[in-house]
């Protein structure tokens, strides 16, 4: 996944952000917009223009707003110390459910902002102001274990060190992806690259 790249005129100057304390999603409260619609209607504000860092769409399309380092308009209060996330959607009214590519692109999105911003809380918008944001429906525990679930890629488990090193090294496996899924095929070529080293074919 990756992250579209924007142009905005802002109105006025952005202030760099010194501190990322927190990492706050939101919901747009509009079932459909776009990043160009949230600039317009925040520019409308009297704002320097859109206040979010990131913006989301129901297709899974991720767009920049604010520069990552800068101060957004987005939490009263905590805009000098936290990054905003958008949803488009009303989460609180008429949908009642995320489409999948939004919720796996908002799973990456806070995933790969917690590998800079190591000490940064994840937060919904009502945790921190008296608001809605983002709407009961907004799937909030799934996204932060969707995060968690995300097993690190080249480390096999404690208990597994011994038996991973020994596949590996017996060409059973490639090593890969230790915590993956595994499929029925891949478990008969396992099973066959044994059978022939232990000559049993
Ligand atoms: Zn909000």
């Amino acid at each position: 996944m990756t992250v579209n790249e924007k142009n905005y005129q802002w109105s006025g100057s952005l202030s760099k952000r010194t501190k990322t304390d927190y990492i706050v999603l939101h919901h747009a409260a509009a079932a459909m917009c776009t990043a160009d619609d949230i600039h317009r209607w925040h520019l409308n504000n009297g704002w320097a223009g859109i206040g979010y860092h990131l913006f989301v769409r129901k297709n899974g399309e991720i767009y920049r707003g604010r520069p990552i380092d800068t101060v957004g308009a987005h939490c009263l209060n905590y805009n000098s110390r936290s990054i905003g996330i958008c949803a488009e959607g009303a989460y609180d009214s008429t949908d009642t459910s995320m489409p999948a590519a939004q919720k796996a692109a908002l799973m990456w999105l806070v995933a790969e902002l917690r590998k800079v911003y190591k000490t940064a809380k994840v937060v919904q918008h009502k945790e921190l102001t008296a608001t809605s944001c983002p709407g009961r429906y907004f799937p909030f525990e799934e996204i932060l274990k969707g995060e968690a679930a995300n097993p690190p890629a080249d480390i096999p488990s404690d208990w597994a060190e011994a038996a991973w090193d020994w596949v590996r090294g017996a060409g059973i496996t490639d090593g890969t992806n230790p915590q993956g899924a595994i499929t029925r095929e891949q478990v008969a070529v396992m099973l066959y690259r044994f059978a022939a080293r232990a000559g049993l074919l």
